[in-house]
């Protein structure tokens, strides 16, 4: 395998992803066995994605969760004279729940996915932490079956904050009251959750993208994402879904989350060493 640049004590090697704000590569840690872990690296220079990984940095070193990509490490690099902020993460090799398509997805895996991200999120808005751009592309599956951890903190935001930011995170992902600029908060991430779960279901995204209009249509209308169930997926659906805050029913059973609570602390006690 080539080189792509040396560190003082850890090796770049090939490029594992893209995204908007930045490249992820593997790298090996030569003090530590040839240790692999995964480096999201911006341009030092780069103005508005080095702040973006900043705060993806300092948010990340604060969090500790089985459900959450592992912090290992910062730093700064100068490679071939260009200099580079860089996040060292657990490296995760198995790809991210956007490529499950519906074919893979079965049901037991599906479930799986969907409580470990809903415990990735009970786990940061306890710490009053919005993630922002929950999507297929942001949750890295585990190295058991059915197991998936939350990734891409870019966007995310500490509550305090959120009355001084405009929109952020991926449209086709976004909450109505998000694209329509009037609140962020823990209820939007779970909007992007369900659309992440109508992802790995149909293998698209739960809107097509068709930019501004898909934008009016999330935020303006009363239109939901068209689902087409797979016979290998039974899902138990409900009447009606809410479409902001102030619709979701007080009467939410406080035994489905009695119940969930103690499935999760299930979760946690068995994966404690993922
Ligand atoms: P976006 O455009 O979604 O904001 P981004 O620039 O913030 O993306 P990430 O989403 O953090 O970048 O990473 C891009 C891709 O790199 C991911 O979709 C995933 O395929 C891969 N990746 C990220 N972190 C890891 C990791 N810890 N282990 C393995 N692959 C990873």
């Amino acid at each position: 395998m080539k080189n792509y640049g040396r560190q003082a004590n850890w090796v770049r090697r090939n490029c594992i992803g893209k995204g908007s704000f930045g490249v992820v590569s593997l790298a090996v840690d030569e003090s530590n066995g040839r240790f692999p872990f995964a480096v999201k690296s911006v341009n030092q220079n780069s103005g508005n994605l080095l702040r973006c990984l900043e705060n993806e940095i300092r948010i990340l070193k604060s969090l500790s969760s089985p459900y959450v990509v592992r912090y290992i490490g910062d730093d700064v690099t100068c490679e071939l004279s260009t200099v580079y902020r860089n996040l060292h993460m657990e490296y995760m090799p198995n790809g991210t729940v956007a490529g499950v398509g519906k074919l893979t997805c079965d049901n037991a895996n599906l479930r799986g996915y969907i409580r470990c991200i809903a415990s990735a999120l009970s786990y940061i808005h306890a710490r009053n932490v919005v993630h922002c751009d929950v999507k297929g592309a942001n949750v890295l599956i585990g190295h058991t079956p059915g197991t998936a951890k939350l990734a891409d903190f870019g966007s995310a935001v500490e509550l305090d904050m959120v009355s001084v930011l405009g929109p952020r995170g991926s449209p086709q992902w976004m909450a109505p009251e998000v694209v329509r600029g009037e609140y962020i908060g823990p209820e939007s991430d779970v909007w992007s959750l369900g659309c992440t779960l109508i992802e790995m279901i149909t293998g698209k995204p739960a809107w097509q993208d068709r930019g501004v209009d898909t934008l009016r249509q999330i935020g303006y209308s009363d239109d939901l994402p068209e689902l087409e169930i797979p016979d290998t997926i039974t899902i138990d659906t409900c009447e009606s879904s809410p479409r902001c805050v102030f619709d979701w029913s007080d009467s939410s059973s406080s035994e489905e989350f009695h119940q969930f609570n103690n499935d999760d602390e299930r979760v946690n006690r068995g994966t404690e060493d993922w």
